[in-house]
């Protein structure tokens, strides 16, 4: 029988040993999520001797994670704006960047009706539901399994969304006071460039967007003013070198007061822009 202790140390050297890159961290949160225990537990008793079915069932996810599997996809969770969503390979991991997208929204999203495109996990609408004092909010996407894990994340954390199956605005109703959309954008070609992590584990139909990396921003801006209202905003995510095509895109559509926002790291990863009245 292995202590805690010693099956920490073996899950490190081994996640090492694999290239993975946060080793260390990730042995620990695997440790903290098949024994149910925090730091405190872990140096109050890390002679402790564990269950050989538990250890068992450490070392096979240290096994996955050796393999490039996404952590989240472990664990099944990842926070995103304060709240526990969780997510498995059906959704993309809520990335933090995605965060600075749900603040801007957030200035002016009071009482107002709010879609997301491409929800994925519901991150996005979720938390504009929870914290955003938001009329209405609806997530589509066109992946049911995807709108399965987003159901169960706004039931989880007692948020009123409606999910519904959608290719784009296929299925929309209504008209909306403001849309947002952190949709597929890398180029097919850069795909395989990607961490083995994200290229081999995460959708690649929530990340694939043809040739351009544009082709949904541009099938969105195209329709969008059947279902914004007048006055009314469009938020994008986007990727560092995406800022100046898709603010193009917004300003041939008649898009005014267009915005370019960087995110954490300097980089561009925001653009909105407002229906004219
Ligand atoms: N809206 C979800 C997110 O931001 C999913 C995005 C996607 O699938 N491209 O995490």
């Amino acid at each position: 029988m292995s202590t805690y202790k010693e099956l920490l140390q073996t899950a490190r050297e081994f996640l090492k040993k694999s290239g993975i890159a946060d080793a260390d961290i990730d042995a620990w949160y695997l440790l903290a999520h098949v024994f149910g225990i925090n730091r405190a537990d872990f140096f109050m008793h890390e002679n402790k001797k564990v269950s050989e079915d538990k250890a068992l069932e450490y070392k096979k996810l240290i096994e996955k994670r050796a393999s490039h599997v996404p952590l989240q996809y472990l664990t099944g969770v990842q926070e995103f704006m304060g709240l526990e969503f969780e997510v498995d390979e059906n959704v993309l991991i809520p990335r933090q960047d995605t965060e600075l997208l749900v603040e801007e929204v957030l200035k002016v999203s009071k009482d107002k009706a709010v879609l997301d495109m491409c929800t994925g996990s519901g991150c996005i609408i979720i938390s504009l539901a929870k914290l955003g004092n938001i009329k209405e909010a609806v997530g589509i996407d066109i992946s049911r399994e995807a709108l399965k894990v987003a159901k169960r994340n706004a039931y989880r954390l007692g948020a009123e969304v409606d999910f519904i199956y959608s290719d784009l605005f296929d299925n929309v109703e209504g008209v909306f006071d403001i849309i947002v959309s952190n949709p597929p954008y890398i180029k097919t070609e850069e795909i395989l460039s990607l961490m083995p992590e994200v290229k081999d584990h995460e959708p690649k139909l929530a990340l694939d967007a043809g040739a351009s990396g544009l082709v949904y921003y541009k099938r969105i801006i195209d329709e969008v003013n059947r279902f914004l209202n007048s006055g009314g905003y469009l938020f994008f995510e986007i990727g560092y070198d995406q800022g100046g095509a898709v603010s193009k895109m917004l300003e041939e559509q008649g898009f005014i007061d267009i915005n370019v926002k960087k995110d954490l790291s300097g980089l561009d990863r925001v653009v909105y822009g407002k229906r004219p009245i």
